[in-house]
């Protein structure tokens, strides 16, 4: 796989506004989409798209707002305009910010799909990247509780 994004040094990046913007001076690891039901509804898409880049390595401007989607993680996003900027594990020493926030989003392309299991049924994408279950991705969900809002009105 090729885990790294080619010539790029650095990523940047912000939200629909302009209040909130941020910079990663290295080049991101394992770009991924992420098809978990948590990720669709963080982003309120069928899928996350997400850039990871080393937390000591990013500079904000502005100041966004973080939600606390788990025990685990929080999940950034702009409190002026609502977009979604970011997602972390508190115990990860990364940050994934989402692509379609990136300058360039066409610069860093995905090299695998995660949360197979969660995918919508009737999307179909033809890229011939590896796909994986979530709990084949990380040993580090075991005992995750979600602090999203489940049930429907
Ligand atoms: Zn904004
Ligand atoms: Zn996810």
């Amino acid at each position: 796989m090729a885990e790294d994004t080619g010539t790029v040094t650095g990523i940047s990046g912000g939200c629909q506004c302009g209040a909130v913007r941020y910079r990663a001076g290295m080049a991101p690891r394992y770009v991924h989409y992420c098809h978990c039901r948590m990720c669709q509804r963080a982003v309120g898409n069928i899928f996350a798209t997400l850039v990871p880049v080393r937390k000591d390595s990013v500079a904000w401007t502005g100041a966004p707002s973080f939600f606390r989607s788990s025990s685990k993680a929080t999940r950034g996003f702009c409190p002026a305009c609502g977009t979604p900027l970011s997602f972390a594990y508190d115990d990860s020493d990364w940050i994934c910010f989402t692509l379609g926030s990136l300058d360039d989003p066409a610069a860093v392309p995905p090299v695998i799909h995660y949360g197979i299991e969660s995918q919508v049924p009737w999307f179909h994408m033809d890229d011939g990247l590896p796909r994986e279950a979530t709990e084949e991705a990380s040993q580090f969900l075991e005992g995750l509780e979600s602090y999203q809002r489940r049930d429907a009105f």
